[in-house]
Order: structure tokens, then C-alpha cells, then sequence
């Protein structure tokens, strides 16, 4: 029987990307740019409905250009999810800042107003705050934006597990000041490895900017003749190539929503009378684009997370732990942490990630579902 991955790059079956990815090499425009790249930022932005876009190398150089964007320095405060991947969080070291980490609440999985409400209290200097929006599921952004607009703090999304998930009829990554995306091998839909940053502040002050955003990620290359510096730049653009496959992924991006759906939904419906396991939280007026299904399991549940995983690779099936929280991470070990009842650290510990591949097929599914109830018995 094949490899079911936990979620591997899916090309379009008609070959949508290899038509862009053939007219860069047609006109040799393979880089730097080109009408690829700037088509892309359109698509996008034209998508999400945000004001501009800039395409960059990877989902963690546009949260590094949405901080310094945001006027982020050596030796200011952000306030970052606790509960996330470490791409979240290096970007805050890169600039020499200081994370201070936030816990989630049980409803969304993602940063907790409470929580949040109260790091304000303790940091009212605080210079950003990034929420994210983790497995493609929205943070609470109404009770976010309500609190930071009142301290008058930028917003960064972290929105790169979120592409096309929509809370109260509006796209994750348009909330905030700046949202980034991420096209890594394993996202919703990917180019190999790159990322999108788009900012939504009124359109003038958005194009400016996200044209700074392309002047550092192109090295900060001041306009002259010569090569003439008066920054830090960055090597951060996407290829031309790059956004020939990005430009191809955009057309079957609501169909992989869907797919990413029905993974879920499949799970619902033949796990969900299992004792002790729950699902991640989905709510109404929200569409989450569900791009992992993830499951929970009681601490007294008669299987823990690791049985699941051992039993799912003896079936050469992938699955994977909840993201470690980063107040727990060795590396951040220093850091400040707003508790809210250690939400992330259960989360973790009580978590799996199940396979949530769009090239699954229903039998596939099933035969995951089998070996998962089998742990029951
Ligand atoms: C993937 C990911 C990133 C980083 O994106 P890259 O394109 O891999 O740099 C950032 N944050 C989260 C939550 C992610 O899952």
C-alpha cells in the first residue's frame, strides 16, 4: 500500500503551473521578477481582498518584513502566539526585539484576548502584536483588533496555515495591519517554498509600505546608476519561476479548500464517536480551510497521542505532534509568558495532526480511520 503523507505539494491536474512556469523560460524571464511575480502579488491580493501584496522567499521573511515594516527595533517588546511554529517567533530575534509569548484559549486554539489583555498591562510599551491562525483555524480577530486599535498597536497575522480561511465573511491575513502567507511544500497550496506579505492600511500608505518591503527584500538598493546603500537589505524576493507555480496554485485554491474540508469532515464522521477523542473547534460564520485535521485526546483517554502515531507509521502513514509551545522551547527559554491556563501546553500534549493530504482518496481515509479504531478495540 502507498505512503500517505501528512501533506505533500499538489500540482493542478491540468498543469496550470508548468503554462507560467514555460512562459518565464519562453521569455527568459526565469529572474530576477518579472510578470509572473507581479501577476502573482495581484492574484493574491485581489483574492484575500487586500490593498497590496509583495512576493518574498518564504512565509518567515515576510513576518520579518511585516515587523520591520512596523517599526520594530532592537530592544522593543512583541507580543507573539505562544502556541505556533518557531517561524513565528525567529523573526522577532532577527530584528534583536523581544517576544513575549501569549497563550491561546480553548475556542479558537489561537492568542487569547484575556491573556492578551492582561500582557498589555504588564507591557503597555509593547510595539506589535502576532496572532496566528493555526491549521488554518481564525484567532478570535474582533476581540484582537478591538484590543490592539485601543492601545494603538500594529497587528501582524501569521496567517501562513490560513490562506482562504474566512471569519465573518472576511479573509484571515486582512485583519491586522499586515498578514503573511506562507507557499512552503507542506501549505495549502505551495511554490515549492515562498511567501507573501500584504498590508492593509489605507491603499497610499499601503502601497508605500509594501514598496519598502520590495526595496529591503531586494537588498536595499537605493535609486543610482551605481550599487548605492543607505539600509540593510535583504535577499528576500520570490523568483520569477517561483510565482509561475504560485500563479498556477491560485486557480485550484478553493478546490484544495474543499478537499481539506472533506478530510476533515471524513474524520468527523468516522472517528467522532471514539471515547475521549474531540476535534479542533470550528465554528459557525467561520470557513476554515482546515489545512491539517487535528484531534484531541483526554489525558484518562485509554489511547494517547503517541499510540495513534506509532500505529498510524507502522502503516506507513504520517502523522505529527501539536506544535510545541514556545515558552517550553529551549531557545526562548528566557522569554515572558502570559499564561491562561496552560491552553498551548495541553494542547500539545493531548494533540495528533492526522494525515490531511489532498491527494488522499476516500479509501485512504478509510484505511487511516481503520488502524485509528483499532486502537479502541
Ligand atoms: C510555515 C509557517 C511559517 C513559515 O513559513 P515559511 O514559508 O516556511 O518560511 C510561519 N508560521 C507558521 C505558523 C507556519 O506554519
Amino acid at each position: 500500500m502507498a505512503h500517505i503523507y501528512l501533506a505533500s505539494p499538489h500540482m493542478s491536474e491540468e498543469g496550470y503551473e508548468q503554462q507560467y512556469v514555460k512562459e518565464a523560460f519562453d521569455t527568459n524571464w526565469i529572474a530576477p521578477l518579472g510578470k509572473n511575480v507581479n501577476e502573482f502579488e495581484k492574484e493574491l491580493a485581489a483574492y484575500v481582498g487586500a490593498k497590496d501584496a509583495a512576493a518574498l522567499s518564504s512565509g518567515s521573511a515576510a513576518l520579518h518584513l511585516a515587523l520591520k515594516a512596523a517599526g520594530v527595533k532592537s530592544g522593543d517588546i512583541v507580543f507573539c502566539q505562544d502556541l505556533t511554529f518557531s517561524a513565528t517567533a525567529n523573526p522577532i530575534a532577527y530584528e534583536k526585539a523581544i517576544p513575549v509569548f501569549i497563550d491561546s484559549d480553548y475556542e479558537t486554539w489561537n492568542m487569547s484576548p484575556e491573556a492578551l489583555e492582561r500582557a498589555f498591562e504588564k507591557y503597555p510599551d509593547v510595539k506589535a502584536v502576532m496572532p496566528v491562525h493555526l491549521y488554518g483555524l481564525p484567532a478570535n480577530m474582533d476581540r484582537i483588533m478591538e484590543i490592539c486599535k485601543k492601545h494603538g498597536v500594529p497587528v501582524i497575522e501569521d496567517a501562513a496555515e490560513s490562506l482562504g480561511t474566512l471569519y465573518h465573511g472576511q479573509y484571515t491575513g486582512t485583519f491586522g495591519d499586515y498578514g503573511a502567507f506562507s507557499f512552503n511544500g507542506n501549505k495549502i497550496i505551495t511554490t515549492s517554498g515562498g511567501g507573501m506579505l500584504v498590508c492593509n492600511l489605507p491603499e497610499e500608505q499601503a502601497k508605500e509600505r509594501i514598496a519598502k518591503v520590495r526595496f529591503w527584500a531586494t537588498q536595499a538598493r537605493e535609486k543610482a546608476r551605481h550599487y548605492e546603500h543607505k539600509e540593510i537589505g535583504y535577499n528576500y524576493r520570490m523568483s520569477n519561476i517561483v510565482a509561475g507555480i504560485g500563479r498556477g496554485q491560485m486557480k485550484v485554491l478553493d478546490q484544495r479548500i474543499e478537499q481539506k474540508r472533506h478530510i476533515f469532515a471524513y474524520y468527523q464522521e468516522h472517528l467522532g464517536d471514539l471515547e475521549g477523542l474531540s476535534f479542533m473547534p470550528l465554528h459557525e460564520n467561520e470557513r476554515a480551510n482546515c489545512w491539517l485535521s487535528v484531534i484531541q485526546l483526554t489525558p484518562d483517554c485509554k489511547v494517547c497521542p503517541l499510540d495513534v502515531m506509532v500505529a498510524l507509521e507502522q502503516g506507513d502513514i504520517e502523522s505529527r505532534p501539536v506544535w510545541k509551545p514556545m515558552h517550553m522551547q529551549p531557545v526562548f527559554a528566557d522569554c515572558d509568558y502570559i499564561d491562561n491556563g496552560k491552553v498551548g501546553e495541553s494542547l500539545f500534549e493531548n494533540g495528533v495532526c492526522l494525515p490531511s493530504d489532498t491527494k488522499m482518496t476516500d479509501e485512504d481515509l478509510k484505511r487511516i480511520c481503520t488502524i485509528i479504531r483499532g486502537l479502541w478495540k
